[in-house]
């Protein structure tokens, strides 16, 4: 269920009922400070929230005053191997550490959280199914989805006795059913914030369908405070990818919905060039407004009554506009583009 506690990152609340955020991470050599901030800022753009940062060494580490001056998100450190590396990024001021336990060891628990007392920043606890515990592992045979739930509690466990408890969790599977299993397990037991997301989902196509049904079935289940797409390819297109998820379940503020027909021998607009073209324009349009797009009269009244924007086909060519479920008018074709982006336009300044 959606985790009872809340945390705050760099001002970005996770948990406890709290706005379901969405998360990237950078791929640039963190040191190149130019091309990290130039993809923090694409992605802000894109809508994301946070921002993680991969950060193997200390040249990584090194530039992380410099970045996060300039950045327009809280910054989680992603930290492997090395604990000292996620001390130079707690005293560099960012707002979240990321580690994987299976690879940090508990003297460098330890030293992580002494040097995250005194601050805000923020623990992820990130089990990932090829870094399980070896002791774990062996007993459950595969990072089967039982293994993954115990490492994460456990993990959590420590921190707690080391009187730590800004926590979030994830426990990521490049299988779905395994990764859907293990947080559905590991949300009955803590009460610590949820980061979800497959893991190594594949590139665009296939990580965006495997992403959908895993992380769409976990919220649809109400668990998840705070979610990542991971996909083989630009950043950008893994916050639209959540973004995207978020809207289809309800859970997106601030957001244009666009539903729209396949279309068939009876559409008499071309709905598929009018919906492609209002979705490039509503892109970064921040506003809670539903337009519906339908070849003709079949489905086009019914759509158009519980829409903000309402367009169909009445007539080869002409369209009919509703706004606010009561009709406005019938355009042509030609104009169609033009009417419902002024429409979007008045609608934001509302
Ligand atoms: S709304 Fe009309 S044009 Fe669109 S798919 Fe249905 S029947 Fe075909």
């Amino acid at each position: 269920m959606a985790s009872k506690n809340r945390i705050s990152v760099g001002g970005v609340e996770i948990g406890g009922g709290a706005p379901i955020s969405v998360q990237t991470m950078t791929n640039t050599k963190t040191e190149d400070v130019r091309a990290t901030l130039s993809q923090i800022e694409r992605a802000k753009i894109a809508g994301c929230d946070l921002i993680r940062i991969s950060c193997p060494s200390q040249e990584a580490t090194g530039v992380l005053r410099e970045i996060l001056a300039q950045s327009m998100m809280p910054i989680i450190a992603d930290i492997h191997f090395d604990y000292r590396r996620a001390i130079e990024a707690i005293e560099a001021g960012v707002h979240g550490i990321r580690i994987n336990p299976g690879n940090i060891g508990s003297i460098g628990l330890q030293e992580i959280v002494k040097a995250l007392d005194g601050t805000d920043c923020i623990l992820r606890i990130g089990v990932n199914s090829g870094s399980i515990e070896r002791d774990i592992l062996e007993r459950y045979g595969e990072p089967t989805a039982e293994a993954l739930a115990e490492s994460a509690e456990l993990n959590c466990r420590k921190l707690e006795d080391l009187g730590f408890a800004r926590l979030k969790v994830s426990v990521k599977s490049s299988n779905v059913r395994t990764a859907v299993s293990a947080y559905r397990m590991l949300s009955q037991r803590i009460d610590y914030p949820l980061h979800v997301g497959i893991t190594e989902a594949g590139t665009s196509f296939p990580g965006t369908i495997k992403s959908a049904i895993g992380i769409g079935s976990l919220l649809m289940d109400g668990i998840g405070d705070t979610i990542r797409v991971s996909l083989s390819g630009d950043i950008v297109e893994e916050v639209k990818v959540g973004r995207q998820i978020l809207k289809s379940l309800g859970l997106l503020m601030g957001c244009i919905d666009i539903v729209s027909c396949p279309t068939c021998a009876r559409a008499l607009i071309d709905v598929i060039s009018l919906s492609t073209a209002l979705e490039e324009y509503c892109e970064n349009i921040r506003s809670n407004i539903k337009i519906s797009i339908l070849g003709c009269v079949v489905n086009g009244p019914g759509e158009a009554i519980h829409s903000d924007i309402g367009i169909f086909g009445f007539k080869k060519g002409l369209a009919k506009i509703y706004v606010n479920g009561k009709e406005v008018g019938i355009v042509e074709e030609h104009s169609l583009l033009k009417m419902v982006k002024e429409i979007v336009v008045d609608r934001k300044s509302e």
